[in-house]
């Protein structure tokens, strides 16, 4: 169980002295931490093995089981979260830090360049929805394929979908 799992328990427990109307919501909560039909968050409580390159208390890097190339390693938080702005900013550093680390491994390991890919939302992709990073070394004939369709944008498009972005900004 992870640290901010057991404050989160310690919430609840003082949410029931109060009279037991919030208890739920605390359950909630921890239920949402680590979701038990997900495969990830199993894999972080060492419920299901995996082949771990690295851990520390909020992140956990290990292989791929049906890798893209060798060495294709992912890297996820602990906590569970779908995409990546759903992450709590703790989380989100720590796996900034991990993905450094883990990345400057690979690549040192296997000797290549590497991809480093996130997927959010089906239609990008995921199909794990934990939030995972892809370190895929780019061998001379295996690794992450890509081919750019690149567009051109309608005048004035670039700034109408510049000021949609912006308005967007949460901070
Ligand atoms: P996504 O398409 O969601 O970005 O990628 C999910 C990745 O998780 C896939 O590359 C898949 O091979 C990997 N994966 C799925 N289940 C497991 C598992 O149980 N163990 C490991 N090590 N990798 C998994
Ligand atoms: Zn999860």
């Amino acid at each position: 169980m992870t640290d901010d799992c057991i404050q989160q328990k310690s919430k609840t427990s003082k949410i029931k002295d109060f009279g037991g109307l919030l208890e739920t919501e605390g359950l909630k909560k921890i239920s949402e931490h680590t979701k038990e039909d997900c495969i990830f968050c199993k894999i972080a409580k060492g419920d299901i093995p995996c082949n771990k390159v690295y851990e520390d208390d909020k992140t956990l890097a290990f292989l791929d089981i049906s890798p893209v190339s060798k060495g294709h390693t992912l890297v996820i938080p602990k906590e569970h979260a779908e995409k990546i702005y759903e992450l709590s900013d703790e989380s989100s550093e720590a796996l900034a830090k991990t993905l450094k680390k883990i990345s400057k491994a690979v690549e040192k390991a296997l000797g290549c360049d590497f991809n480093v890919l996130n997927n959010n939302g089906e239609k990008a992709g995921q199909l794990v929805k934990h939030v995972h990073f892809h370190i895929i070394p780019k061998q001379d004939d295996t690794g992450f394929e890509y081919n750019w369709d690149s567009k051109k944008y309608e005048e004035d498009e670039d700034k109408e979908i510049l000021e949609k972005i912006k308005t967007n900004l949460q901070f």
